[in-house]
């Protein structure tokens, strides 16, 4: 169960809320009042391999007013709620973007860039060397990205499930174009800020690369052809 509007609420995999962690993000540090319905979903990975404890500490130590985020998907697919996205939102994305957006931050630390990777692969946290990596173009470069664990794309999707059908404006698609190809590029500001579906944090951000393009592909599949051999 998640919190919405002060309601409990079905969601397809397990949920600590802040009732249960104490771990809670309000106004002023690192969120605002909603004022207008929600209709992005920002997907990001947090970087790290830490628990959702830490994530919230350290969000909530950036900067004057700190930063927050809606959720927060764990290494074990337990999803962390840390406010209730009908009444606040987290500063995640940026002034522009965070009144309409619900944002996650999922467990991962993400990826390794290519010309450091012998290098950076020994940097790599030890309980992360399970993950898999895949290469990939993206943005012009070869980056070499860590998988997320099924267990947090489910998580992912049961999260989603549960979001889309609490909150209608945020429509079940991801950036593509009109020949159906995927749009794995930032857009152009207007169409970011009014776009109404999933997104990943890149899509807004040229400086982002998270949570890369395999989630994004994977939420599309499940959004069009069921559970993807994902196992509940
Ligand atoms: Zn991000």
């Amino acid at each position: 169960m998640i919190i919405i509007n002060d309601r409990a609420v079905d969601c397809n995999a397990p949920v600590i809320t802040w009732h249960e962690s104490g771990l809670q993000i309000r106004p002023p540090r690192g969120a605002g009042c909603r004022r207008e319905e929600p209709r992005k979903f920002v997907l990001h990975w947090t970087g790290g391999e830490n628990p959702a404890s830490t994530v919230f500490r350290t969000l909530q130590s950036r900067g004057r007013l700190g930063l927050g985020v809606d959720f927060c998907i764990d290494r074990d697919g337990t999803i962390y709620q840390f406010l209730d996205p009908a009444i606040h939102y987290g500063y995640h994305v940026g002034w522009r973007h965070n009144p309409s957006s619900i944002g996650v931050e999922i467990a991962n630390y993400g990826f390794r860039w290519p010309v450091w990777l012998k290098w950076n692969l020994r940097k790599v946290p030890e309980r992360a060397r399970d993950r898999e990596i895949y290469k990939v173009r993206f943005r012009r470069v070869r980056h070499y990205i860590a998988n997320f664990y099924d267990v947090q794309i489910r998580a992912v999707f049961a999260l989603m499930d549960s979001l889309t059908r609490a909150f209608p404006e945020i429509e079940r698609k991801v950036p593509k174009d009109a020949k159906h190809a995927y749009k794995h590029y930032t857009l152009p500001r207007k169409e970011a800020v009014n776009f109404c579906g999933i997104l990943g944090h890149y899509h807004i951000s040229k400086r982002k690369t998270d949570p890369g393009p395999f989630l994004i592909e994977e939420v599309d599949r499940y959004i069009n052809e069921g559970k993807n051999g994902y196992v509940y």
